[in-house]
């Protein structure tokens, strides 16, 4: 059996524990994955924080430059990248690619790092006195991630990191290791010295050593709200900084002027896309007034027509879940929707063959009591819900309690703009489904979407990895020369002159 290894100071390193990996497409194991357990986890915090010593003084033009390189390289491997997440993951191949595109945007972004560093400068703050301040690394930056993106979601986090100048330990989600190790290999490739980006494999127990170790100045976390409430309390606790990305039931609003078309086949798509495996996928269709019957209708035919298969298939539009666990869970949520009062349109459970496929799943007459609506399901299912106003609609999305992203479906500018302005969500479609920030911009939610004060990427991002410095500093002229004279002492608090 292939075992996956760390990637720790630049060369592979073995452990006493491991996982299995399936492809989820046929339910078989593929590989084994190495655990860190105490002494990798010193390894990889260890290798990082020596590598930090020189890392930080290397200079900005130079840790650019590598990142140009990287970029570079990670449209070069754009298919092998996409095929090691497919094989894994089980999402189609033009979905892996678009999260290999979208984890790109942030390398590009950390190209400019010379730009987002400059700091600021105040002459003559005082007589013969100017004032600057800059930003400077924190050190070793742990990042521990999902298996729902297992490219994107780590580029959001160690391109700025290291571009800031920072080491960094990398947990991936040890249901899809592969990539990662392929990302460590691009890194070496593009010139970035060993130990300032290492892969730690591993599970709770691998983590929970990480984001206390002594060596680690902040911790990146995203994945389940229980468990990013948990990291981020524990993190905080050991003293590090710490932003922890949950999940989310993300809703989509259709108010009855919207092309209901264009509305039925963008919310087809960000429910149904990764099989719901996304933390922005749609999973509530809030319709408003007379738009529920005839968008009821749209969703369903089109949920219907979904092409469901392996991931590597091209005829594939959709792929399988991860495991044969997250099926049961997802097919146990609908089946106690249905018995609890809610109509099921669209029954995709029950398809035949190996691998974890469960096809698109429609309920209709939902209500906010049910787990199908309160807890985040993470797989292909859609619940509508009905609203008399577009002020419901409002008040139902800020009632529940995740707020990573929603979208509006409408022609009216007004109504956008009043959404907009009132949803306690921190990422916004105005007939966009999907709408996961460019990398310039920042990616977060609120409420139990995201535990701690920065979001990831753009310039939160820089702010997250970096801590501000501020010089106030003298140079008296030499003794004699022109303009020179001490300064009568004082002992009262220093105050400008
Ligand atoms: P998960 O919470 O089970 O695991 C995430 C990571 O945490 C993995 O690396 C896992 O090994 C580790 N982990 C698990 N238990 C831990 C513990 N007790 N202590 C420390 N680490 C632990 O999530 P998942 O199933 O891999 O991913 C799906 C979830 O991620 C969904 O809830 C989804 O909404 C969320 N997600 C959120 C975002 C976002 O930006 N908000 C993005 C992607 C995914």
């Amino acid at each position: 059996m292939r075992s996956i290894q760390h990637r720790i100071g630049g060369v592979p390193a073995g452990g006493s524990a491991a996982a299995p990996v399936h492809d989820p497409a046929t339910g078989q194991q593929t590989a084994e994955v190495v655990l860190g357990r105490r002494a990798e986890v010193d390894a990889a915090a260890g290798a990082a924080a020596r590598a930090f010593a020189s890392w930080r003084e290397v200079s900005l033009t130079r840790r650019a430059r590598i990142m140009f390189a990287l970029r570079d390289l990670l449209e070069r491997h754009e298919d092998e990248l996409a095929r090691l997440i497919t094989a894994e993951h089980g999402k189609i191949l033009d979905d892996a690619r678009g999260e290999i595109v979208r984890g790109r945007e942030v390398v590009e972004f950390a190209c400019g790092i010379p730009q987002m560093l400059k700091g600021e400068y105040s002459d003559q703050v005082s007589s013969g006195v100017d004032a600057f301040s800059f930003r400077e690394p924190l050190g070793v930056c742990a990042g521990i991630v999902p298996f729902n993106f297992p490219v994107m979601v780590p580029l959001w986090m160690h391109p700025i990191a290291i571009a800031c100048g920072n080491a960094f330990v990398l947990k991936p989600s040890e249901r899809v290791p592969s990539a990662s190790n392929l990302v460590a290999d691009l890194y070496a490739e593009a010139g970035l010295p060993d130990g300032v980006f290492n892969v730690l494999h591993g599970d709770a127990e691998t983590a929970a050593a990480l984001i206390t170790h002594p060596d680690v100045a902040a911790v990146s976390f995203v994945g389940s709200t229980p468990v990013a409430r948990h990291v981020h309390e524990a993190a905080s606790t050991a003293g590090k900084r710490v932003q922890a990305l949950g999940g989310a039931k993300n809703h989509a609003v259709v108010l009855p002027d919207a092309d209901l078309d264009l509305a039925a086949d963008q919310i087809t798509a960000a429910a149904y896309g990764s099989a719901g495996q996304r933390c922005m996928a749609i999973s509530v269709a809030v319709a408003v007034g007379g738009a529920a019957d005839p968008l009821l209708d749209r969703l369903a035919a089109r949920a219907r027509a979904i092409t469901v298969g392996p991931g590597a298939d091209p005829s594939s539009e959709m792929g399988p879940l991860i495991s044969a666990a997250a099926r049961e869970r997802v097919g146990g949520h609908v089946e106690d929707a249905a018995r609890a009062g809610a109509k099921l349109v669209v029954d995709g459970r029950g398809r035949p063959g190996p691998g974890f496929f469960l096809g698109p799943c429609l309920l209709d007459g939902v209500t906010t009591g049910m787990p199908a609506y309160r807890e985040e399901i993470f797989g292909p299912v859609l619940v509508v819900l009905r609203a008399e106003t577009l002020d419901e609609a409002i008040a139902l999305v800020n009632a529940n309690p995740y707020g990573n992203g929603t979208a509006i479906f409408t022609a009216s500018g007004a109504a956008a703009r009043r959404f907009q302005r009132s949803v306690h969500v921190g990422m916004i479609g105005v007939n966009v489904p999907v709408p996961v920030p460019m990398a310039f911009y920042s990616f977060g939610g609120w409420k139990a979407s995201l535990f701690g004060d920065t979001h990831v990427h753009g310039a939160e991002g820089v702010r997250f990895y970096t801590r501000a410095k501020a010089v106030t500093s003298r140079w008296p002229e030499p003794a004699g020369a022109a303009g020179a004279g001490a300064e009568a002492p004082s002992m009262a608090f220093p105050t400008a002159r």
